[in-house]
């Protein structure tokens, strides 16, 4: 299949790409949080094509992005009170929101749930293109499945070029990670997915949200309720491993075992935070920004990840970025990169004799 770019988005374009949705094709389109691949998301091949395009799992159920809140009442006939509030207050913006779905949608892009994912992307284009295409486009992450969601039109051109009908550049994605997914089809609601949507920020509006205990258990027999969290996501080809620890002794820790990997004749790369950068001796190190700015870090994790692919690292060491709110769906996407591989560098330091 011959793959159209877009570089320059205009109203004629957008129109064209709506047609290709309309007639049952895939169109890669940018968002707010990372780049989408689109298909009519009422219509079951379309589904079916999406998962042939990503190789991805057809249990995985994938997103309606919808450009109106009114529109919700066409995808789920079961709306609660607070969905309406959580639109008002976050969409459009990064918050997935799980519903009962009517009989309208589809079990192919549900992945035979009975429920549906619903999303209001916060960005311009995403929404005429949503529009245009008829105001119901299923889309996952516009990444072959297994590797690093796309913030870059460059790299969904690297994991889609010939797989869809068309790719829009729509510049870097300014969030940079998969939206919060929120279940609401419980008695209360329940965080499937961290993201920029915090569960700080829900509460404002929610009495009560707790995180799916799936997210952090340790057992693999424990599944996490979001079909798609099951799967190693967002890995690097490379080993990852998160360090923790004081900076200093992380610092230590990974120059150390920098070293030892060099020897060994392996490429090595850490992800740091300012102000440390400039004090790891890998053969690659990436400045994720400031680390007080948890916003730095998620715009820029998965261009990171990706970038050391094209590097080939085979050793990576990221520096651990605990914290309240942002850092925790941060942490989420790092930990799952790294298939949960950590060391605490205050154990394994050595004292300075
Ligand atoms: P992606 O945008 O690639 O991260 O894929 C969408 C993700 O949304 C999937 O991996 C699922 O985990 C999640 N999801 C979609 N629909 C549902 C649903 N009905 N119930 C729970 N999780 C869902
Ligand atoms: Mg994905």
């Amino acid at each position: 299949m011959k793959t159209e770019i877009i570089r320059d988005p205009d109203p004629a374009s957008i129109e064209r790409a709506g047609r290709i949705i309309r007639a049952g094709g895939l169109v890669a389109f940018p968002t707010e949080t990372v780049y989408g691949l689109g298909g009519d998301a009422m219509n079951p091949e379309a589904s079916r094509k999406i998962y042939a395009a990503k190789g991805r799992p057809s249990d995985n159920p994938l997103i309606i992005h919808i450009s109106k809140i009114s529109d919700l009442t066409a995808v789920s006939a079961d709306i609660p009170e607070t969905a309406w509030a959580l639109a008002e207050r976050f969409w459009p913006g990064p918050l997935t929101m799980i519903l009962k779905k009517n009989s309208s949608v589809p079990p192919e892009t549900t992945g035979g749930l009975e429920t549906a994912a619903v999303r209001f992307p916060d960005n311009r284009i995403a929404a005429s293109f949503i529009e245009a295409s008829g105001g119901f486009v299923a889309a996952p992450s516009a990444n072959l499945s297994g590797r690093p969601s796309p913030t870059d039109i460059r790299y969904v051109i690297e994991d889609l070029d010939g797989r869809v009908d068309m790719i829009i550049d729509g510049g870097r994605s300014r969030i940079g990670l998969e939206s919060t997914i929120l279940d609401l089809t419980e008695e209360e609601p329940v965080i499937l997915r961290p993201g920029f949507v915090t569960s700080e920020m829900l509460s404002e509006v929610l009495e009560k949200v707790s995180l799916d205990p799936g997210l952090s258990s340790e057992d693999p027999d424990f599944r996490p309720k979001a079909p798609g969290m099951k799967y190693r996501h967002y890995a690097p080809k490379g080993d990852l491993t998160v360090v923790y620890g004081s900076p200093e002794n992380v610092v230590k820790y990974i120059n150390e075992q920098s070293s030892l990997m060099r020897e060994r004749g392996l490429r090595t790369g850490v992800i740091a935070s300012g102000p440390d950068t400039g004090k790891y001796r890998a053969d690659s190190v990436k400045n994720a920004g400031d680390r007080h700015r948890p916003s730095d870090i998620s715009s820029a994790l998965y261009r990171i990840l990706r970038e050391f692919d094209d590097e080939e690292t085979d050793e990576i060491y990221s520096e651990a970025f605990d914290g309240p709110g942002l850092y925790c769906a941060v942490m989420n996407r790092l930990l799952k990169a790294a298939g949960h591989k950590t060391v605490n560098a205050d154990m394994l330091v050595k004292e300075a004799p």
